[in-house]
């Protein structure tokens, strides 16, 4: 059962809204996240080695919700809220909790446009609500013409490999099943994606494992498609590029000089990489017709 705290606030306006994740607002129900994934932002001494031990619920977080999203509706202040921006919605302890349902609840009350972004397949639990929140959410004046759903969808990926994903993101659900998930969201009718964040080098992004991506995706019902390599933070036992390294160092010592190497240093792979990533990704985006976005170009 994890700890539970009380929060200030619990619906952040954000500063600028990310091409690719559109946040007006990020929705937090908990805080750190029991997935645990080695190459995960938010790694850092706040919640140590093992993520999942620091894994707590906002125990007010609701009732905040309410308030707040009462208020900026008064204000006609839609826009777009990401869940989650530094957890997942959709953890196993919130089979309990229901936290996530219950936010989902206040979104539709107050027709707020809600961007779910998820490894786990228990979000079919609320299939239902999203599909509601979609037909009345009301779109952001600036996104109108571009915008057309009130729910996206987005599901996250850095392989299609179960033991890949065992290796990386010991505590969260097989890729497998986030992959019928996908199916079923977009037989639902949902507007669904998928965030391939962050891909990792010469073990999950090989040019073959790029087309696979792309076919199994767009196959499976997926209407666009976030790709992105990888970056990595600290030299501490905490951060994400001491962890990543660590599982390179076990699971694949022959990609350990090379990793070293570009990490030594820097926290993103070298530019010459990132170039030729992002230039063969546009490629399949444009065969596979799957944009790098979820808004339609008009
Ligand atoms: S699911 Fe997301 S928030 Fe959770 S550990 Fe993985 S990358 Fe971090």
């Amino acid at each position: 059962m994890p700890a539970s705290i009380e929060v200030k606030t619990v619906l952040r306006k954000t500063k600028h809204r990310d091409g690719w994740f559109l946040d007006d607002y990020t929705l937090n129900l908990y805080s750190s996240c029991s997935f645990n994934c080695l190459y995960c932002y938010i790694r850092g001494s706040k919640y140590g080695i093992n993520l999942a031990e620091k894994l707590t619920r906002k125990s007010n977080a609701l009732e905040l919700l309410e308030k707040q999203l009462a208020l900026r509706a008064r204000k006609n202040q839609h826009g777009i809220v990401v869940l989650s921006s530094a957890t997942d919605p959709y953890l196993p302890t919130d089979e309990k909790y229901l936290l996530t349902r219950e936010a989902l609840k206040l979104l539709l009350k107050f027709r707020f446009p809600v961007h779910v972004i998820t490894k786990s397949p228990a979000v079919e639990r609320d299939f239902d609500l999203l599909q509601e929140i979609d037909a009345i959410a009301v779109i952001p004046t600036d996104l109108a013409t571009r915008l057309k759903r009130g729910t996206l969808l987005t599901f996250s990926f850095s392989t299609l490999h179960t033991e890949t994903g065992k290796r990386f993101e010991p505590g969260a659900p097989d890729p497998q099943l986030r992959l019928a998930a996908l199916k079923n969201a977009a037989a639902a009718g949902l507007h669904t994606g998928v965030s391939l964040m962050p891909l990792l080098p010469f073990i999950s992004d090989t040019g073959d494992q790029l087309i696979n991506y792309y076919q199994t995706f767009s196959k499976a019902g997926a209407a666009y498609l976030f790709p992105a390599t990888l970056t990595l933070h600290g030299n501490l036992p905490e951060h994400s590029k001491t962890l990543v390294l660590a599982a390179v160092a076990q699971h694949y010592p022959q990609l350990l000089p090379k990793y070293q190497k570009w990490f030594q240093h820097a926290d993103q792979m070298p530019l010459r990489y990132r170039d030729a990533f992002y230039q063969r990704v546009n490629e399949l985006s444009r065969i596979y017709k799957l944009p790098m976005s979820a808004l339609t170009h008009v």
